[in-house]
């Protein structure tokens, strides 16, 4: 039996063609390479039928991911997340059918352990000992506990205010740590400067091919879960993209396999407004963005002003007719109390986003009541303690609870 289905590596831009057996970076060209796989042999031999029966995490999809030995996979058991419905916050927000992705509940807390998981599973296949990447904090925290588990050394830049807690998930791994007074553009400097003097694995967003991989199973996860027939709308909280860009190149293939059918998802990414570089060139109807100057949000994970993969998730936005939204502070802080208090879920600010964001489109009639909406959380709530204050009236041992008005 083949565990993975793997081809070969080629290039969005230039269509210049790459093994997957040794180490690949960026193509020649700079463009992010992509995945292929011999899709007409995966039809002969999986159905989605036989998925039901395999294990409960993104490795059931293993024909579709990049690893070829099925001995080198370092997994937690990450992936297979609840897809639910969310009647009350729906009903106030004039959507019937809204539906949440929990990625806050994978291992560290945030979704981007599906793409630790692929990643250093493949850079372990290809024999990979050092890697360094840029981080905002939850790559990072992922990256290096996988790497942990793998025995391979890693090297995380990050921004000084990125999530303290993420900090401290990279530094109990035993990962090398750094912290830069700056963005994470000013990290993925200094991790180019390490990676050319060191021949390190460079682990950057894009610059290895195989992290898109573990996310894009979100999408397949999404068409299972909702037994092959799609979502109208799936919103995204897009900082380098590689979760939209993943989505969208599953649904693809699930097409290419004949798994799905129909027309597919709009797909809508979410920024803050205090950096979207993608959602500015959506409007201006370009097909890649500008750095976004002086970018500040308190949903760390899409503070990205300038993502190497924006040309892919505005390709997928405009081939879906999808859209580009941006979200304030206080709307995504709203937004995240809404999904507590009417629906018990602690979301990320960045899972907030895309609530706050199905609200604005619901107004403008963008979505419709009709349709049958996604909005991806991609962590927990508890990761971003510092989020919001908390006022509450402190009390002697002996005091009685006083109520200042009643009602
Ligand atoms: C990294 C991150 C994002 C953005 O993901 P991309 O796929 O890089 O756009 C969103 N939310 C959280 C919590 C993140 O950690
Ligand atoms: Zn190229």
């Amino acid at each position: 039996m083949t565990y993975s289905m793997i081809s070969h590596l080629s290039c969005p831009k230039c269509n210049e063609t790459y093994l997957s057996n040794t180490i690949q970076q960026l193509c020649k060209c700079g463009s992010p390479l992509l995945v292929d796989y011999k899709l007409d042999e995966v039809k002969k031999r999986v159905t989605k039928e036989e998925l039901k029966s395999r294990p409960y995490s993104l490795w059931r999809y293993h024909e579709l991911l990049p690893v070829e030995h099925e001995e080198h996979v370092i997994s937690f058991e990450e992936g297979m997340t609840p897809l639910s419905k969310l009647p009350f916050l729906g009903k106030q927000m004039g959507i019937s059918n809204l539906y949440i992705k929990d990625e806050g509940l994978v291992p560290t807390g945030s979704f981007k352990a599906r793409g630790a998981s692929v990643g250093i599973s493949k850079a372990k296949e290809l024999g990979v000992k050092h890697l360094a990447m840029p981080t905002n904090g939850n790559a990072g925290a992922a990256w290096s506990l996988y790497a942990a588990k793998a025995q391979i050394e890693a090297y995380i830049v990050m921004p000084e205010d990125a999530p303290e807690i993420t900090r401290k998930e990279v530094s109990i791994s035993g990962a090398q740590l750094f912290l830069v007074n700056g963005l994470i553009s000013d990290a993925g400097k200094i991790v180019a400067d390490l990676v050319k003097e060191r021949c390190f694995y460079d682990a950057s967003t894009l610059k290895e091919p195989y992290r898109i991989e573990g996310k894009k199973t979100m999408g397949y996860e999404i068409a299972e879960q909702m037994n092959w027939e799609l979502p109208d709308v799936i919103l995204y909280p897009t900082g380098g993209g590689v979760g939209l860009i993943g989505i969208y190149k599953a649904l693809l293939e699930l097409q290419q396999l004949g798994w799905i059918s129909g027309k597919l998802p709009r797909l809508v990414a979410v920024q803050s407004e205090g950096c979207a570089p993608i959602v500015r060139a959506y409007q201006e109807g370009e097909t890649e963005s500008e750095f976004w100057e002086n970018s500040e949000t308190h949903a760390f994970g899409i503070n990205v002003p300038k993502a190497i993969g924006d040309f892919l998730v505005l390709d997928a936005i405009y081939q879906t007719e999808g859209c580009a939204v941006a979200v304030s502070e206080d709307e995504i802080r709203e937004a995240q109390r809404d999904v507590a208090k009417e629906e018990g879920q602690f979301i990320c600010p960045e899972g907030a986003a895309t609530f706050a964001a199905a609200k604005h489109l619901r107004e403008s009639n963008w979505i419709h009541d009709s349709d049958r909406v996604v909005c991806l959380n991609t962590g927990l709530g508890i990761k971003y303690p510092d989020a919001f204050e908390v006022e509450a009236p402190l009390l002697e041992p002996y005091e009685r609870v006083s109520f200042s008005q009643e009602n």
